[in-house]
This record gives structure tokens, C-alpha cells and sequence, in this order.
């Protein structure tokens, strides 16, 4: 989608710190980090909102968690514990409306969240 930030971002146009890629998913750093490790994992489809999802997205999403477990135990959160979060419309945080996961790690979190 042509206006979205983080379209633009897994298509290369606005430079980010990439953690990994394929061709259905994007991994990179968030620009204002909240813990020493702070991933934000997103799929290449534009999808607006958690709200947004369908069926067809089943493979695509399971793909993504995989990936962010994946990365958890690569920064060697596996045994120490990390948050995997995801917000959906702006009174829940959500501030960038392309689908996205937060993985965050390295430091005790709070529970419940704010
Ligand atoms: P949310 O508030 O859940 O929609 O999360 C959006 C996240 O995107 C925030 O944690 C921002 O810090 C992050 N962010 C915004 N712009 C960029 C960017 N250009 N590169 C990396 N992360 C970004
Ligand atoms: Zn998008």
C-alpha cells in the first residue's frame, strides 16, 4: 500500500535495521525501543488491523509467530523470557495500521500492562 510506513519499510523504499526477511514476512528494529530487544515483526501483505484478518491469512500469520519464536531464541530470550505483543486500534497503542508484532526482551516486564 502506497502510503504506509511500514509497507515501504519491508519494500526497502524507507531504510530500516532488518532482522531478518523472506518473501511473506519482514523482522527489523523499532526505532524507539522500550527493552534492549525490540523487534517489530510484520507480514508484506498490508493488512490494516488485528480486526482485519481472514482466513486466507492462516498460514501467513503462523509463519510470522514461528519466525518470532525463532528470533527469541536467536537473542537468547528462549530461557530468560520475552513479550510478544501486538495492538490493535489506537486506544490499545496501535499507532502504525499495518499488522505488527512487538517482540520485547531483556528485561522484566510488568503485568498488566498500562
Ligand atoms: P504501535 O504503536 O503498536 O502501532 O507500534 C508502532 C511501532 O513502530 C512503535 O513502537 C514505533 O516506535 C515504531 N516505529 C515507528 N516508525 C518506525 C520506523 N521508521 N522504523 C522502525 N520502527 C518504527
Ligand atoms: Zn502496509
Amino acid at each position: 500500500m502506497e502510503n504506509c510506513l511500514f509497507c515501504r519499510i519491508a519494500a526497502g523504499e524507507i531504510p530500516s535495521r532488518k532482522v531478518f526477511e523472506d518473501d511473506q514476512i519482514f523482522a527489523f528494529e523499532d526505532i524507539h525501543p522500550q527493552a534492549p530487544v525490540h523487534i517489530l515483526l510484520i507480514p508484506k501483505k498490508h493488512i490494516p488491523t488485528l480486526n482485519d484478518l481472514t482466513e486466507e491469512d492462516r498460514v501467513l500469520l503462523g509463519h510470522l509467530l514461528l519466525a518470532a519464536s525463532r528470533i527469541a531464541r536467536e537473542r537468547g530470550l528462549d530461557s530468560r523470557g520475552f513479550r510478544l505483543n501486538a495492538n490493535c486500534l489506537e486506544s490499545a497503542g496501535q499507532s502504525v495500521f499495518h499488522v505488527h508484532f512487538h517482540l520485547l526482551g531483556g528485561r522484566p516486564f510488568g503485568w498488566p500492562p498500562g
